[in-house]
């Protein structure tokens, strides 16, 4: 399978006619190639998208909205083969792709339904005979940058609102990535989306994902990576006055209270450090534990690792699939030297997995360090693999203070039966997502997804929160008195109110009341 760049509704070649390979981590095997572009394919793109948007921005929201439902239904429809696209290409184990596949789906009717409410707001004027609302606006050609760990989820999270709100999409998807990519431009193909509105653009980020970036037709940015990438984007946007939402990653933790169900809590640390092999930019990779049940939880914990099956995620036994590349499984190897050397004592895993079938994939065993310490680099920064820390606090003060004292601010979670507690938590914990009773993954698609301080830069995918990255909000008035009526100085007297304070002190006059512009 070649994946393509697509561009105003047709399927096309790169401009470099260079190609690179794409690789099922599972095996190491080439299940595909994809086309590396160009910065003139960025510009041909953007073309096609300030074109299309136009007319597109037209359409009344509610027809606009019907193309999704329909993107909706074909996901649905095709939801097997791409989550076995899915796991072949990044690898994380079917089960988990199929969620991701309806991830998609979800956000597909959910922002369908946007169509027909894209609310504003409507709000009494200060003068009479005189109408005040707000309405969205799109803000035209937008450029979507993502990474591969959840190569379709990501891309709907920010092209359906965008799509709905009016605007034309150019995305660059990640170089390890390109067939999920393919698939859902084929989707939208085959919803009848207007040829340009979706564009794909393949090829690196340095090249294509700065070529976008730097686009003076590009009106925003979002974007879903790594924190130094993300920062990068957000120095350039900030010269260019572009609008940029960034989303990178956390570092997140699980408490764990002596008052907890343990079982639920072994059962959600499991799900969310060790799912998708800990690479998702929710994993749990710390676990912050009350000193009254630290041991009992380790001991648990041990016990239930025994049970993931690390493997080809295709495989339905499979618990742990591989990690994304030979690159990744280095880094991670990397923190678990560093982790030994600072003196956390490694209870479980720590090794590349490389016996029989493995070898030839990108495996790792799930690892599980404890008596770590805040300050130690495997407590504060994203490993992005199974690699797990527990640490010890002596109250629920300590533990969120513990919790609170990393760069990143992505999601969090405690496992407590004390009410009081919980309420606590979820008011100090210094996170976008906070999980009461349950792991640190699992946001529904309807909330708003993002977080604090290293995670982000105060935008939000997901949620109607996300329309706010899309969208420019315009202040409209509607005068229907037939004469100037002016803001902050034509006030009605009868209103009780003074006409004009400032004379009162004698300092009435053009330019002292002023008013707004
Ligand atoms: P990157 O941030 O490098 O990549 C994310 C996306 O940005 C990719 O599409 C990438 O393109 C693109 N990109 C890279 N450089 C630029 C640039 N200069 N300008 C514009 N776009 C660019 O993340 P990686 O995939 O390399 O992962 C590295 C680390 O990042 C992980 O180990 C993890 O710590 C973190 N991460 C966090 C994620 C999250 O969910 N928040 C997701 C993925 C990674 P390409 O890769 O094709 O060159």
């Amino acid at each position: 399978m070649k994946a393509l760049n697509y561009i105003n509704g047709a399927w096309c070649e790169s401009k470099s006619g260079m190609t690179a390979p794409v690789i099922n981590p599972a095996d190491g095997k080439t299940i595909g190639h994809v086309t590396l572009s160009t910065e003139e394919d960025v510009r041909q793109a953007v073309r096609a998208a300030k074109a299309a948007q136009k007319e597109w921005a037209l359409v009344p929201a509610p027809q606009r909205a019907e193309v999704l439902y329909k993107v909706g239904f074909l996901l649905k429809e095709k939801k097997e083969r791409l989550a076995r696209i899915l796991t072949m290409e990044m690898g994380k184990v079917i089960e988990e792709a199929r969620g991701e596949v309806q991830e998609g789906i979800d956000m597909a009717f959910y922002m369908a339904g946007e169509g027909r409410r894209l609310f504003g707001e409507t709000t009494p004027s200060e003068l009479k005979d005189k109408f005040a609302m707000s309405v969205r606006v799109p803000v035209g050609v937008v450029g979507i940058i993502t990474p591969w760990n959840f190569p379709i989820a990501i891309a709907t999270w920010k092209s359906f609102p965008a799509i709905v709100a009016g605007n034309a999409v150019v995305w660059k998807p990640a170089s390890e990535t390109p067939l999920m990519a393919q698939e859902l431009a084929k989707i939208f193909e085959e919803a009848g989306l207007p040829k340009g509105v979706f564009n794909v653009v393949n090829g690196t980020g340095p090249t294509v994902g700065s070529a976008l970036v730097e686009h003076p037709d590009v009106r925003a940015i979002s974007f879903t990576g790594s924190n130094e990438v993300g920062r990068g984007i957000a120095e350039k946007c900030g010269r260019l006055l572009k609008k940029v939402s960034l989303e990178m990653g956390g570092k997140n933790a699980v408490i764990v209270m002596d008052d907890a169900d343990l079982s639920l809590a072994v059962e959600g640390i499991l799900w969310s450090a060790f799912g998708t092999s800990g690479q998702r930019c929710t994993s749990c990779s710390r676990v912050i534990v009350h000193e009254k049940v630290k041991e009992e939880l380790e001991e648990r914990l041990l016990e239930a690792m025994k049970t993931l099956k690390v493997g080809n995620g295709l495989d339905e036994t499979v618990k742990v699939g591989p990690v994304i590349n030979e690159a990744a499984l280095k880094k991670i190897h990397e923190y678990v030297q560093i982790g030994k050397a600072e003196g956390a004592r490694l209870l479980a895993g720590g090794e590349i997995l490389a016996e029989g079938e493995l070898a030839k994939g990108f495996y790792y065993a799930p690892t599980l360090f404890t008596d770590v310490k805040p300050d130690m680099r495997i407590a504060k920064e994203e490993i992005f693999g199974p690699v797990l820390s527990v640490m010890r606090a002596g109250s629920l003060e300590e533990a969120i203070a513990i919790n609170n004292a990393v760069d990143y601010g992505l999601s969090s979670a405690i496992f407590t039966r004390d009410v009081n507690r919980a309420f606590r938590a979820m008011r100090d914990l210094d996170t976008g997502i906070v999980y009461i009773n349950a792991g640190t993954t699992g946001a529904e698609i309807h909330l708003p997804f993002g977080g604090t301080k290293g995670t982000g830069n105060g935008h939000r995918d997901s949620g109607t929160a996300s329309l706010d990255v899309f969208t420019e909000w315009r202040s409209v008035y509607v005068d229907f008195s037939g004469k100037l009526q002016r803001a902050q100085i034509d006030i009605d007297p009868e209103s009780g109110r003074e006409e004009n304070p400032g004379s009162a002190q004698g300092d009435a006059g053009i330019g002292k009341e002023g008013g707004k512009a």
